[in-house]
């Protein structure tokens, strides 16, 4: 019955390919984790797989997510930070207890426990946000330009030029709006 869920957007970074599961947020929004499966396969996708998860635990995973993209938010406009979303990012990295192992082919997962999974899984995205936000990576925080998305992104570009979230969204439906725009000028 998956397939009545709207698909999920992969993007490259682990917090912003978190909150790009609600997209449209000043349009008509798209909630891509409307139930604890849905956010247990998307944590599977990403690495990070937990046995279970409870309603409760899915809105953990919602204020998190709310609370990143405010924060990333701010940082992309260069505005304060929101004194409540950083506290909530902090309590969850705090409270999550994965550990990063290394494989024997050399890559790095994360190890989550069998008790807390959700929790583990949780603070792991939050930390990524903290090392996003606090410019750790090459790059920088973008939001996108289209007005009913205004996703927060990371721009890995050279120029810092990256106008949309997603290329294939965003990008192409700005793309058709603006040839519509000048076809009806044009008649
Ligand atoms: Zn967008």
């Amino acid at each position: 019955m998956q397939e009545r869920f709207p698909k999920f957007r992969l993007g490259t970074e682990l917090s912003t390919s978190f909150t790009a599961t609600l997209s449209e947020r000043h349009g008509d929004q798209v909630e891509r984790i409307p139930t604890p499966h849905r956010l247990e396969d998307w944590l599977a996708l990403h690495g990070l797989t937990v046995a279970s998860c409870t309603p409760g635990q899915l809105d953990l995973a919602h204020e998190l997510r709310e609370s990143i993209h405010a924060a990333a938010t701010a940082r992309a406009t260069s505005a304060p930070l929101p004194a409540t979303a950083v506290r909530l990012i902090n309590d969850r990295s705090a409270a999550g207890r994965a550990a990063a192992v290394l494989t024997s082919a050399g890559a790095r997962e994360w190890r989550l426990t069998s008790t807390t999974g959700v929790e583990d899984a949780l603070g792991v995205i939050a930390a990524d946000a903290i090392s996003l936000i606090a410019g750790e990576r090459a790059g920088h925080l973008a939001l996108c330009a289209s007005p009913t998305c205004r996703a927060a992104f990371f721009d890995t570009s050279q120029s810092h030029t990256r106008k949309w979230c997603d290329m294939n969204t965003c990008g192409n439906r700005q793309k058709k709006s603006r040839f519509n725009a000048s076809h009806r000028k044009a008649v």
